[in-house]
């Protein structure tokens, strides 16, 4: 099974690259971002995520383990998955570590998009205009996404780096290229 975690801050390109991932390698794509944004609103467990998520935080490990957890179980014949926006924390990447063990697979590679900050703040920006998200349009809700990826979650890919399966990719340019730097380097993971 190919288990591929694809990293990087909030407006680094995880969605629009996950899409062409999915598509060439037969995959299925899990953003716990999507799953918290799908969620009733009215339900217990959305009006939870959304307090975290609207405001930048986020949303307890505990929580989102469960919920990752069920997205996989979704999916017992998929030959492999993307996971997109998990896991953020350490204790995260352990909890998915052990789950995957318990099904007798592992994380493959973890892909790491690399985008300056100030580039960050204009992509999300300009995101905002059609995603409709409220915590893309506030600068100050920016910031503190951009601030929590960089104390609770860039630790998250020391984690994989010494496991050995950690590749940095070159997030800037245009989305074909970043496309093509990451297919290369899954062929070269898989070869
Ligand atoms: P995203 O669509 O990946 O930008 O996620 C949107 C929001 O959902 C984040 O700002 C968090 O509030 C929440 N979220 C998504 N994935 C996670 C995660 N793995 N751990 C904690 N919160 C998450």
């Amino acid at each position: 099974m190919l288990n591929i975690v694809l990293f990087g801050p909030p407006g680094a390109g995880k969605g629009t690259q996950s899409e062409r991932l999915k598509a060439r390698y037969g995959l299925v794509h899990i953003s716990t971002g999507d799953v918290f944004r799908a969620l009733d609103p009215e339900s217990e467990l959305g009006k939870l995520a959304k307090s975290y998520s609207d405001n930048g935080n986020l949303v307890p490990d505990e929580v989102t383990i469960q919920i990752l957890e069920s997205e996989v179980l979704k999916h017992p014949d998929a030959k492999g998955v993307i996971y997109d926006g998990f896991p953020r924390t350490s204790a995260q990447a352990e909890a998915l570590d052990k789950f995957l063990a318990k099904k007798d697979t592992s994380v493959t590679l973890m892909l790491s998009l690399i985008v300056p900050e100030e580039e960050l703040r204009t992509r999300l920006m300009g995101r905002a205009k059609v995603s409709g998200r409220a915590d893309d349009a506030d600068p100050q809700i920016i910031q503190n996404r951009i601030d929590n990826y960089n104390k609770s979650t860039a630790p998250v890919a020391d984690f994989y780096d010494a496991q050995g399966k950690l590749v940095e990719v070159d997030g800037v340019g245009p989305i074909d290229d970043i496309t093509q730097r990451l297919f290369a380097a899954i062929d070269e993971a898989i070869a």
